[in-house]
């Protein structure tokens, strides 16, 4: 057996193998070390042939499912290898063979699969100018493939695979073995990479495994013929799932090509700036985009609204349908309540669909299934008035998958076990085989109580009980003190030490029978059983197309409620350059401060005259939220979504950029100030006249000339239409930068309204036109609680700055010869032809000890005292250095 258990070890030598014997699955050596580190079981050895005993841990069959999810999801890959013959045919040792290999992107169950996410691997090759990507969710069928060019790095193959987060990743090992890639996609997604083998990459080879899994003659069929990246890709994950799962993959009966360009280009710092589907820092769906969104009712809506929101569209005639489709939900409420009610009712139909097709599903998944498909009959009629185009356009694509629904319906009780093999699966009625072992178990109780009775009255014992066991069966019990009693025709079977137990030729005849229908109509049932869930799955296609109808309208029936609850608008949808708000409000702002507590804001941009908005303001102010609240409405309006304000016009953008705030790139050991500029970087060389730029606080991690400069020449190139001319919020705390708008008349100045209030301010987060020119820091500063005396001193060092601009230089120096360099830098950049504030990041050297020391001296009359004082002073004041 350990031969056995070695050959196939070799065989999967990356994988953890869970070898069973018995009821248990074992795993020897290094994975018996590992398994018991991981899982904490215990770990024992085995004598195995060899001089050292086999370190061995083992975990019972009935709960693996739950310890191979925990092994998988700490990234190891397990090999699960059952006997493959039947141990009471075989000679010598059964056989045994892997029959699945489990790994993060093929797991069906477990922690990692969540309902309304899905799971994706990803195989990513490339062919001439061309990368392949193919993704595929194992547990719903999903697989998509598409290509995007290699001529500009990976950060644009990043950008698309953070739209689906996957778990697994495959990469073609030509390609990429000398990249950073693998490496990057661990740390970015968490990801495992695996490398596809070159020989796996062969066109003719992958050509022949897509035709057959299809069954068709050219790859017309599915539109993949021009695109030789995605052939490879496409079939190098077919190749490796089929490896690892050993079946036929049957549910993966479609393929769907999908061109990047159909949608909204966000690039990944974007996608978390703008947090789409989770926050920045704590990574959670509330307080995401997604979160305030999401009132679906279905697995399958919720992970269809995740990919939308994931995907917003740019075709302006897609967007309207959906906002109409929306539009009516959200007037028609009955309708709407009355399919909130029905959605509720419906399970995963998609992941029930994987399981039924892997053979992996119970009889209680049939039931789910059935009471899902039970429902769609009434959101067909409820959708028969339906009037836009979308929602009719689902009505027409119903299936009401009656047939399916009724064989589940005459076979499966409506309660069935877990287990398969133990009967009380069928109901009575849809076989009569079934029926008449099930008459014979009956009677047989009636028989069994018949020969109790009779036996009694025989021989007069009175406690005498007929009693079952695995061992023994079905026998009489006789309690000691009628022992004297017993009949010659009971035959011993076993003694007890209060009684005596026998059986009898007639009890012999009836247990044959009631024992053997038992038997049979186990048998009979899981027959019957795997009958049915395979012709089930014979109609998969049907299934999964039913299931994205399903999704559709909950995710659109969830944006209604969302527009409803949220008391939101349908924007003005159409090609124009304008993006014009009125009173808009923050998404996900708004519901954690209350709706009463957010103050609205108004935004216009054009390309004419209002390319660029400035806006100036202090810290805490509210600009980043106001840059990102347009963003995110003009996001939610590409999605179909109504948005948060009073009346959106807006015209529909290509792609959304946003610099906001410090990257999380910094532990990639980039300075903050590079990562911004690499970022600025992309924006400047992607950036289309479609496009809309958020902006903030550009050229904050250098000096302030540098950044000045920088935040100058950026805003000089975006306006110019020749080279950018991109609608553009820009947040900055350069005010010299409002001077701007003298120059380009399509820049307009916003500033944000606070009120002063002695020491403190007030903010009103009220974005006016116009510029501020002062910064409030060291208010800001006192609101955060900044001890008093540095706030005091700060008040000192800036009423001192502000001095020097308007005092002669050589006064300060008579005052304090200490202070000069400082005043000297504030001057200097004070003549600046551009720069006509004061820096925010001068060296403010002059401590607070050295002013008193400054002050003393000047007071010191020095022909007032004696050489004695003067010793003291000058001692005194060295002490205080
Ligand atoms: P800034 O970018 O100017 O430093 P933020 O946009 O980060 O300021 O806003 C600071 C805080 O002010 C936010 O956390 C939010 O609670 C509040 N705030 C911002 N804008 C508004 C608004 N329009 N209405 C109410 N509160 C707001």
């Amino acid at each position: 057996m350990m031969r056995q258990y070695l050959d196939i070890k070799e065989a999967n030598p990356d994988c953890i193998l869970f070898f069973r014997l018995g009821d248990f699955y074992e795993m020897f050596f290094e994975d018996a070390k590992t398994a018991s580190r991981e899982l904490e079981i215990t770990l024992t050895g085995r004598d195995c042939g060899l001089p050292e005993r086999a370190p061995m841990c083992g975990v019972p069959f009935h709960a693996a499912d739950n310890y191979v999810a925990r092994l998988v999801e700490k990234g190891y890959k397990v090999a699960i290898c059952e006997q493959v013959e039947d141990p009471s045919a075989s000679k010598g040792i059964v056989k045994r063979d892997v029959v699945r290999i489990v790994t993060p992107g093929t797991i069906l169950e477990g922690n990692t699969i969540q309902e309304g996410k899905n799971n994706y691997i990803v195989s990513i090759t490339s062919v001439n100018e061309q990368y392949g990507l193919s993704l595929c969710d194992v547990t719903t069928g999903e697989w998509l493939v598409t290509e995007l060019a290699n001529t500009e790095g990976e950060h644009k193959l990043l950008d698309e695979l953070a739209k689906f987060a996957p778990v697994e990743c495959m990469l073609d090992e030509v390609t990429f073995t000398e990249t950073k890639l693998k490496d990057t996609l661990k740390d970015r997604f968490n990801a495992v990479v695996e490398m596809i083998p070159a020989h796996v990459l062969d066109r003719d080879l992958s050509e022949k495994l897509l035709l057959s899994h299809f069954n068709i003659l050219s790859l017309d069929g599915i539109g993949l013929s021009q695109h030789p990246a995605c052939i490879l890709a496409a079939s190098s994950l077919l190749n490796y799932l089929k490896e690892t799962q050993k079946n036929e993959l049957s549910h993966l009966s479609h393929i769907s090509y999908y061109n990047v360009n159909e949608f909204m280009l966000l690039d990944s710092s974007t996608r978390r700036n703008l947090e789409l589907t989770e926050t920045l820092r704590e990574k959670k769906r509330k307080g995401s985009l997604l979160h305030v969104l999401d009132h679906t009712h279905t697995a399958m809506g919720a992970r269809y609204l995740r990919k939308c929101v994931e995907q917003p569209l740019i075709h302006k005639d897609a967007i309207n349908d959906r906002l109409e489709a929306t539009s009516e939900l959200k007037d028609n409420v009955f309708l709407r309540e009355e399919l909130k009610d029905y959605l509720n009712a419906i399970y995963d139909i998609e992941r029930l669909v994987g399981k039924i097709s892997y053979g992996t599903c119970n009889a209680k998944d049939l039931i789910a299934l059935k009471q899902s498909l039970g429902v769609l009959p009434d959101i067909y009629t409820s959708l028969e008035n339906a009037s836009s185009p979308l929602l009719k356009g689902l009505y027409e694509k119903f299936d009401l998958l009656s047939d399916l629904f009724e064989r589940i319906d005459v076979a499966i009780i409506e309660e069935p076990p877990i287990s398969l093999r133990e009967g009380g699966l069928i109901k009575t009625g849809y076989n009569s085989d079934i029926d008449e072992l099930r008459q014979i178990k009956t009677h047989g109780t009636n028989w069994l109580c018949e020969v109790e009775a009779k036996e009694k009255e025989k021989t007069g014992i009175k406690n005498l009980k007929i009693k079952y066991n695995k061992v023994f069966g079905y026998f009489l019990e006789v309690t000691n003190s009628y022992s004297n009693l017993v009949p010659d025709y009971f035959i011993r079977k076993q003694t007890l030490s209060n009684c005596e137990r026998y059986i009898t030729e007639d009890l012999k005849t009836i247990e044959e029978k009631i024992l053997g229908a038992d038997e049979k109509l186990q048998a009979l049932e899981y027959t019957l059983f795997t009958e049915l869930r395979d012709f089930i799955a014979s109609h998969m296609d049907r299934l999964l197309r039913m299931s994205g109808v399903i999704a559709s309208l909950d995710m659109l029936c969830s944006l209604a409620t969302a527009a409803e609850v949220n008391n939101y608008v349908k924007p003005l949808i159409d090609d124009s350059d304008c993006i014009d708000i009125q009173d808009g409000r923050h998404p996900v702002v708004e519901n954690i401060i209350g709706h009463h507590q957010f103050i609205a804001n108004d935004v216009y941009l054009d390309q004419a005259d209002h390319q660029i908005n400035l806006i100036t303001g202090p810290n805490m102010a509210g600009k980043s939220t106001f840059m990102r609240q347009t963003a995110l409405i003009v996001l939610m309006a590409q999605i179909g979504s109504f948005v948060p304000a009073t009346s959106a016009h807006i015209g529909v953008v290509d792609r959304i950029f946003t610099r906001v705030g410090a990257s999380d790139d910094l532990a990639s050991g980039q300075s903050t100030f590079m990562v911004e500029m690499m970022e600025v970087s992309n924006i400047l060389h992607h950036a289309t006249q479609k496009s809309l730029l958020i902006l903030d606080e550009i050229g904050r991690g250098t000096s302030t000339i540098d950044g000045l400069s920088i935040a100058w020449a950026i805003i000089e190139h975006i306006a110019n239409p020749n080279k950018l001319g991109a609608k553009t919020l820009f947040a900055t705390h350069y005010h010299e930068l409002t001077e701007l708008a003298d120059t380009i008349p399509s820049l307009k100045n916003y500033c944000i309204q606070v009120k002063e209030m002695g020491e403190t301010i007030i903010f009103l987060h009220k974005i006016i036109p116009g510029s501020v020119d002062h910064s409030y820091g060291i208010q800001v500063a006192n609101l955060a609680g900044l001890p008093k005396e540095v706030l005091d001193r700060a008040h000192e060092i800036m009423d001192s700055i502000e001095q020097a601009s308007s005092r002669d230089l050589r006064d300060v120096v008579q005052t304090s010869s200490k202070t000069v360099p400082l005043i000297e830098t504030a001057k200097q950049i004070a003549v600046e032809p551009v720069v006509s504030a004061v820096p925010e990041q001068l060296d403010l050297f002059v401590s607070h000890t050295e002013s008193e020391i400054v002050k003393t001296l000047e007071n010191l009359d020095i022909m007032d005292i004696t050489p004695l004082q003067a010793m003291q002073i000058l001692y005194d004041l060295k002490k205080k250095i």
